[in-house]
């Protein structure tokens, strides 16, 4: 006989779930998977939308097409989105503002480029995708029952059922470093708990149960920019890829 499961965002019964969700969405390099009955497979079927979206932040994608993060059957992918091309193996297409003559580039030389947002990116679907991922990785470390906990109604039902507009701020910087493409630490407060959150090159600081104001100051110390209006992925020079 099956013990009584409930999904951990919808909180409907899991018992008799046939699917398996990611921690971190595969095609960022994550194999681990929740046990099965984490997530019902009606959840699990709404999320591939919001983990693409992920990947469709410029930043992301660069990393993946540069870094040549497996996707699914381990291949190597040729193609995110409508827009970005990885047309080489370990080669990477950037095409130059027009301002700079060929015969005047030099070696060493600093140009100034822009890397596009993709028009297929929602700045509101990734605040949630990374919430998601966050909330994924708490349970995975600490258990189904303790992600039930009452503390999680608030964001269970952002991610899953949220308002059109609405927008939970979260911490984000580049993380400077190529070890542990993706990983997460997760940090019990007097404020709550929170998880940093490693995406290849971009660490994000995320809130599990509302953001806290009083936080921020020091979160600003150590680096991160806080997202928390729509426009900004779109247009800040985040990150020190454009100044
Ligand atoms: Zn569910």
């Amino acid at each position: 006989m099956c013990e009584k499961k409930v999904c951990i965002y919808c909180l409907k019964d899991s018992s008799n779930t046939r699917n398996l969700e990611h921690v971190i969405p595969e095609a960022l390099g994550c194999k681990d998977t929740l046990p099965k009955g984490t997530i019902c497979d009606s959840c699990n079927s709404y999320f591939p939308n919001m983990d693409k979206n992920v990947l469709y932040n410029r930043y992301i994608s660069l990393h993946v097409g540069t870094a040549e993060i497996p996707g699914k059957k381990d291949k190597i992918r040729k193609q995110l989105g409508e827009k970005l091309f990885f047309p080489k193996k370990g080669e990477f297409q950037i095409v130059l503002p027009g301002t700079i003559p060929a015969g005047e580039l030099q070696p060493g030389m600093e140009i100034d480029f822009k890397i596009e947002q993709s028009k297929e990116f929602k700045e509101l679907l990734f605040a949630r995708g990374i919430h998601k991922i966050a909330f994924n990785c708490y349970a995975y470390k600490f258990g189904q029952s303790n992600a039930l906990q009452n503390r999680f109604d608030n964001l269970r039902r952002y991610i899953r059922y949220a308002k059109t507009n609405e927008l939970w701020t979260y911490g984000v910087r580049d993380s400077h470093s190529t070890a542990n493409r993706s990983c997460s630490t997760l940090y019990e407060t007097d404020l709550g708990p929170y998880v940093g959150l490693r995406l290849l090159s971009l660490d994000f600081f995320v809130s599990l149960t509302g953001w806290r104001h009083e936080l921020e100051a020091e979160i600003i110390k150590n680096g991160y920019d806080i997202i928390s209006r729509r426009g900004q992925w779109g247009s800040s020079s985040l990150l020190g890829l454009q100044k």
